[in-house]
C-alpha cells in the first residue's frame, strides 16, 4: 500500500494512493504516525477503504509524517560514496542526526540558506520505523519496519566540514525532504535490490542501487537500537552513493532556481526546486 499526508487546501489528511488517485481514509484514522501504531487493528479497513477519490494532481503532498520522532542517518555507506570523499570504508556504522524541523514535502521547495553557499543533494532510501523496539536482532529487524520512501539527504556541506560534527550542516529547515509516500513492507520484498538515482535540472548525478550499502537496513536497526527505542515514525537515511556535487570536479552545489530529483524503485520520486532563502 501507498500511504500519503495530503492536503486539498484545508487540515492534512490521510490517503491511499490508487494509480492517478488518493483514497482518502476515514478522518478518525488521524496522523500518519496513529496510523501506524494502529496499523495491526486498521490495515483492513485501510485496504478496503473506497472513500472519497481525489485525482493526485489536485493535491498537495506534505511530508508523510509531518514530525517524526527522530531522524537518524547514516554516514559512508556506499563504497563508491566514501572513495570519492576520501574517506576509508568504516569499521564501525556512522551515525548523525537531522532535526525533525527539517522534513519537507516531496515536491516542495528546497531553501538555500543564507548562511551556506554549498548546498548539495544526497539520494537516500529512507525507512520508516514501525513498531517500538529496543536491542533489536538483526533477524528480528524487518518486523519493525512499516514502510520505505525517497528521501533526500540535503547537506550544507561549508557547515557540515567545518567541524567534526555534522548535525548542524544536516539539518537546515527543509533539508530533509521525503516521500512522495510511505510504501508499506508488503510491497517491497527486499530493501536491497532497488535502484537510486539523482538529477539535477535533468543530468544525472547519481545511479546506484541499494545492493551496494556497506551496512544494511538490518544492521543499521540492530546497531542503533542497542543505544536508543526506535518508535513508530522515526525515520532512518541509509545512505547516498557516489555522485555528490561536492566529490564533482570542479565541485558543483545547487543554486538557486535548479530542479532537484530523486528515484528510487517501486517508491516513486521527488521533485524539488531550490531557492535562495530571503
Ligand atoms: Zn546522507
Amino acid at each position: 500500500m501507498k500511504l500519503v499526508t495530503f492536503s486539498t487546501g484545508e487540515k492534512p489528511e490521510i490517503g491511499r494512493v490508487e494509480g492517478d488517485s488518493v483514497v482518502r481514509l476515514a478522518p478518525r484514522v488521524g496522523s500518519m504516525i496513529d496510523l501506524i501504531n494502529s496499523w495491526s487493528q486498521v490495515e483492513v479497513e485501510a485496504r478496503r477503504a473506497t472513500g472519497l477519490l481525489v485525482p493526485l494532481k489536485d493535491v498537495r503532498l506534505l511530508p508523510p509524517i509531518s514530525r517524526p520522532g527522530k531522524i537518524l542517518a547514516i554516514g559512508l555507506n556506499y563504497a563508491d560514496h566514501i572513495r570519492e570523499t576520501g574517506a576509508e570504508i568504516p569499521k564501525k556504522q556512522v551515525w548523525f542526526c537531522k532535526q525533525p524541523t527539517a522534513v519537507n514535502g516531496p515536491f516542495d521547495p528546497i531553501l538555500l540558506p543564507k548562511v551556506s553557499t554549498q548546498v548539495d543533494y544526497e539520494a537516500e532510501l529512507v525507512v520508516v520505523i514501525g513498531r517500538r523496539g529496543r536491542y533489536i536482532s538483526r533477524q528480528d529487524a524487518p518486523a519493525y519496519v512499516f514502510g520505505y520512501c525517497v528521501g533526500n539527504d540535503v547537506s550544507a556541506r561549508d557547515l557540515q566540514m567545518a567541524t567534526s560534527q555534522w548535525v548542524l550542516g544536516k539539518s537546515f529547515d527543509t533539508h530533509a525532504p521525503f516521500g512522495p509516500w510511505i510504501t508499506t513492507t508488503d510491497e517491497v520484498a527486499d530493501p536491497h535490490s532497488l535502484g537510486i538515482r539523482s538529477f539535477v535540472n535533468g543530468e544525472k548525478r547519481q545511479d546506484s542501487n541499494t545492493q551496494n550499502f556497506v551496512f544494511d537496513v538490518w544492521d543499521q536497526i540492530a546497531y542503533v537500537s542497542q543505544v536508543m527505542t526506535l518508535e513508530p515514525g522515526d525515520l532512518i537515511f541509509t545512505g547516498t552513493p557516489g555522485g555528490v556535487g561536492m566529490a564533482m570536479n570542479p565541485a558543483s552545489f545547487l543554486q538557486d532556481g535548479d530542479r532537484v530529483r530523486i528515484e528510487v524503485d517501486r517508491l516513486g520520486a521527488l521533485e524539488a526546486v531550490c531557492r535562495r532563502e530571503d
